[in-house]
């Protein structure tokens, strides 16, 4: 029964989240949340990232967790890769979507995946090819997750021209799609607007799907709203808002799943899931990870009296 759905809510928990943590979340754990928020209506979760186990020990386990993944029906299951060897382990485990993480900030590439914009296009190239062996009907999508496009904590500013001429050269060597991610939380609204309509005149609408925001300034959610206004229909967030470097004390990293789905919901725009069912969820992220901080303004506040009546249930419960 696949609902319409306005907004893709895209959950990267499993991956950003878990990567930006010390502990490290028990692999049935992890396919308890993964199946728990499929079952809650949540369509996309990349639920891994291939590295080496020895850098990120917390996704040693990506493999196990796409096979689960993959066995749910109507999951878009996409994985993070750094590099060529990580696509290869990606196609290997059959995954839907792939993302590679190019940073527009020639400083934060090199220390995120140690290589020069020359090299990792390069690198790029190389995932393309790969990627054009396989029948397109079992070939994943190439998604490149421009990360640091409104800004970067090594750099500072990162001229928009600059962003735009990187989304095109990743288009030009046959990605499927680009993403902007505010990896610093620096993005405020009106920048979000600016660049998502410059890309896309670039680029083309429906090369730009997503947007991948952090709430570390607390402007996560109206930097969202700035997107969906201009036409963005794909958003990146995390359970509890777990991982994305939280550096301001009381904000959370990534944009908080619940709280984005709340909003959407308030507002009458469908994304097929239930929010109480997502609510439910975090207790199993909260017994596995009882260290953790996990944040969140709708969870801590409940929703607001009559919430239901108003906006309808979609479950009987
Ligand atoms: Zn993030």
């Amino acid at each position: 029964m696949q609902q319409n759905v306005d907004v893709l809510v895209s959950e990267v928990g499993p991956r950003d989240g878990l990567q930006s943590i010390r502990s490290i979340m028990p692999l049935e754990a992890k396919k308890a949340w993964i199946s728990a928020e499929a079952a809650a209506g949540v369509r996309e979760m990349e639920v891994g990232s291939f590295v080496p186990a020895k850098l990120l020990p917390q996704l040693a386990d990506t493999a196990e967790v796409v096979a689960h993944a993959l066995g749910i029906a109507g999951l878009t299951v996409a994985v993070l890769v750094p590099n060529f060897r990580g696509a290869q382990a990606a196609v290997a485990a059959g995954v839907n979507k792939i993302t590679i993480p190019f940073s527009a900030s020639d400083t934060h590439l090199q220390k995120n995946v140690r290589r020069t914009p020359e090299e990792m296009l390069r690198e790029t190239r190389e995932i393309v090819a790969l990627l054009r062996t396989i029948p397109a009907a079992r070939r994943p999508r190439l998604e490149a997750g421009i990360s640091t496009a409104f800004g970067c904590s090594y750099e500072g500013v990162i001229p928009a021209d600059k962003v735009v001429r990187l989304a095109e050269t990743l288009m030009e060597v046959g990605c499927d799609e680009v993403g902007l991610s505010d990896t610093t939380g620096y993005a405020n609204p009106r920048q979000v607007k600016d660049l998502t309509i410059r890309v896309r005149q670039a680029v083309g609408e429906r090369a730009l799907a997503g947007l991948h925001l952090h709430n570390t300034r607390g402007l996560g959610l109206a930097n969202v709203l700035a997107g969906l206004e201009v036409g963005i229909r794909t958003f990146d967030s995390s359970l509890g808002g777990l991982g994305g470097c939280p550096w301001a004390p009381g904000a959370s990293g990534n944009v908080v799943t619940e709280d984005l789905v709340f909003m959407l919901d308030a507002m009458g725009v469908a994304t097929g899931i239930d929010l109480d069912r997502l609510l439910a969820v975090r207790k199993i992220l909260q017994d596995a990870l009882p260290q953790e901080d996990v944040y969140g303004f709708v969870p801590e506040a409940g929703l607001p009296l009559g919430y239901r009546q108003r906006v309808g249930s979609p479950c009987q419960s």
